[in-house]
């Protein structure tokens, strides 16, 4: 038979789903795949329950219901002073993957290059080689995760398309300073080139930082797109519901991608985040807040034990170092083996890296009630004893 494509075929199957299996067959705590484990918002989830309830349930305008895109468009001036126009510069998606996707298949052509920076979140490379281009890889590590501006720089040429920028950084945990996004801006700018940016973590900062978006740089309104995720900022990840902010000429190809990817996004799910949108500035800061308070509940445990903790500026995620207790370098067999025998589940980094990954970091995550995370941290000061 012909050969199916080669970019999926003989892919292995994504980290998250893999370590929340290994979770479930072992009834270990899963600390790997980032979702919270308490429902966010109830009014929030009530204002969907009664769309659903009510109708009309049939497909919603294909680029989103305007109720939502309004409010897209208000978050944007909200939150970052941003003007933009709901019409014509926001689309809403089945999350902020299909977002990535629609991206990849509506801005690159093959033969182009996409600057990519590591660690990687999973879907970014298949998505750029499926669209035909070429990654060209700059790197961070931890525990520090600092940028190589020169390598950085080395990285953009006269091929480059595009950088996909995750900002706050999943599995980093890093915040781009705001030297690092002025030099990726006038990287993007001289090279004529394009800014997809993962911003899914934009209200998750810790210690009084404020999401920068790269997009209110000087010269990146019109070259920047923009993508949140209300699984993130709602604690709603089944939800999948997605929203992408660009310049007209730039949303158009998306949108045109988005039609035939899947058109539409549950009606009653776009009603209910638009609402969210809209919550008071409590519900902002509490958000953060909560979790900063379980990164510390976290990482105080861990540090207790003896691992070591790299710093964590937002997102979900703690980096943290087993060489404490001579685990080996294979981060994968390490994560298995805490499963299997502490009844804790994380996630190797090296799956953020395509190659040459460290092997003794493991992420994981705190967005988790504090008695789960007081019980993973027990479990595991009890299996280091036992070694
Ligand atoms: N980007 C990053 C960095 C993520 O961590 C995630 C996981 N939520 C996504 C994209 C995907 O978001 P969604 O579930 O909205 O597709
Ligand atoms: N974003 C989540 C993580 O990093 C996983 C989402 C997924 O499983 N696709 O763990």
């Amino acid at each position: 038979m012909k050969p199916t494509n080669p970019v999926y075929t003989g892919l292995p199957t994504t980290v998250f789903e893999v370590m929340s299996q290994l979770a479930r067959t072992h009834d270990a705590i899963n600390l790997g795949q980032g979702f919270p484990d308490v429902d966010g918002p109830e009014d929030i989830r009530r204002v969907a329950a009664e769309a659903v309830v009510n109708g009309p349930n049939q497909y919603p305008p294909m680029m989103g219901v305007p109720e939502l895109r309004q409010a897209v468009a208000d978050a944007n001036r909200r939150f970052y002073g941003l003007d933009v126009d709901w019409r014509t510069e926001v689309l809403v998606t089945s999350g902020a993957t299909e977002a990535l996707s629609d991206c990849m298949a509506a801005l690159i052509e093959p033969g182009d290059e996409v600057v990519l920076i590591e660690p990687l979140y999973d879907c970014y490379l298949p998505l750029v080689e499926r669209a035909g281009a070429t990654a060209r890889m700059v790197r961070v590590t931890p525990p520090d995760w600092r940028l190589d501006q020169e390598a950085l720089a080395a990285a953009f040429g006269p091929k480059t398309k595009a950088i996909l920028l995750n900002n706050p950084m999943n599995p980093a945990a890093k915040v781009f300073s705001d030297d690092e996004l002025a030099l990726i801006a006038d990287l993007v700018v001289r090279h004529d080139a394009y800014a997809i940016c993962d911003e899914v973590y934009e209200h998750i900062l810790f210690d009084g930082r404020r999401h920068r978006p790269l997009m209110t740089l000087p010269g990146m309104r019109e070259r920047t797109v923009r993508i949140g995720s209300a699984g993130k900022t709602f604690s709603l990840t089944g939800w999948k519901v997605g929203y992408l902010t660009a310049a007209p000429n730039l949303l158009d190809p998306i949108t045109k991608a988005h039609q035939f990817t899947t058109f539409t996004t549950p009606p009653g799910l776009q009603h209910a985040v638009a609402f969210g949108l809209g919550k008071d500035d409590a519900y902002y800061g509490s958000l953060p807040g909560d979790l900063q308070a379980k990164r510390d509940r976290l990482a105080e445990g861990l540090s207790r034990i003896g691992f070591g903790v790299a710093p964590c500026a937002g997102t979900y995620f703690l980096t943290v170092d087993t060489r404490p207790f001579d685990l080996g370098d294979d981060d994968a067999a390490t994560c298995e083996r805490l499963t299997i025998e502490a009844g804790v589940t994380a996630v190797p980094v090296s799956a953020f890296y395509r190659s040459d990954a460290p092997g003794h970091f493991i992420r994981l995550c705190f967005s988790k009630r504090d008695d789960v995370l007081d019980e993973a941290v027990a479990r595991l000061a009890r299996w280091v004893g036992d070694r």
